[in-house]
């Protein structure tokens, strides 16, 4: 009879132990979510409004075009640095709670370092955005009738816009964008500049951007600017682009 009674009473403290290590586990599952979702919370706080987007594919991918050793550090290193130089510009000002589009409208009365690191922030973001594998279709729809109404071609369009990058003096960009009466236009800004900024010579919303800094294909391509610029071609993406110019022409049109 006591065997049996401190049977028992090992079953019962063996069952209140597990119980116990249960609801302890089950509070602390809880207790992590709840820090996790704080954390997650007070992340979006500090970067919703100016955030470091992820590339929007692998680091190999528009190779043989871009190598892979050229997007990681362009991408994890230049533009990683112009987005921390961006922030660190702009901490304690006005221009922390302003959309970028409203910067840049008024860069003139902003300190260099905005209009660098901004440009540079901004402008990385929208050419990886412009690049996909396997791109460099021909536009269709409206962005291919505009181009040819425009440039009378296509490979004319090509040309020109090649050539914009090409004959850029040191670093910079050539942009294809669409000026304020709806009519497409090819320019090329200087290094971090972009055509949304008051102090650019032309003046409009950006469609399709190309990089010519050096280090958007030196480990490749070395000094051979023209090479890189027509492995461009085929990694545009055009249906991005087109997207972009509807948009635009929405925008224009009211
Ligand atoms: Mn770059």
């Amino acid at each position: 009879m006591k065997k049996m009674k401190f049977a028992l009473t090992v079953i019962v403290l063996v069952f209140l132990v597990l119980q116990y290590s249960f609801i302890a586990q089950a509070q602390n599952i809880s207790k992590n979510q709840t820090n996790k979702n704080t954390k997650k919370e007070n992340n979006m706080k500090t970067t919703d409004k100016f955030e470091f987007q992820a590339l929007p594919y692998a680091y190999d991918a528009l190779e043989p075009f871009i190598d892979k050793l050229t997007l990681e550090i362009h991408y994890g290193k230049h533009h990683k640095a112009y987005y921390e130089n961006f922030l660190a510009a702009i901490k304690g000002t006005e221009m922390e709670s302003m959309d970028i589009m409203y910067i840049f409208r008024n860069i003139s009365k902003y300190p260099v370092a905005v209009r660098n690191n901004g440009g540079g922030y901004y402008n990385h973001t929208f050419y990886w955005e412009g690049m996909k594998a396997s791109g460099g279709d021909l536009p269709t729809g409206k962005l291919s009738d505009a181009i040819t109404k425009s440039f009378t071609s296509f490979d004319e369009f090509k040309k020109q816009f090649s050539d914009a990058g090409k004959t850029r003096f040191g670093s910079g960009w050539a942009w294809l964008s669409l000026d304020d009466k709806g009519k497409l236009f090819i320019s090329s800004t200087p290094n971090q500049d972009n055509p949304l900024m008051d102090l650019t010579e032309k003046k409009g919303t950006p469609l399709l951007v190309m990089d010519v800094w050096e280090h958007a294909y030196y480990l490749k391509y070395q000094n051979k600017r023209p090479d890189y610029i027509e492995a461009f071609w085929n990694v545009v993406n055009w249906e991005e682009v087109a997207q972009r110019y509807e948009k635009a022409l929405s925008q224009v049109s009211k």
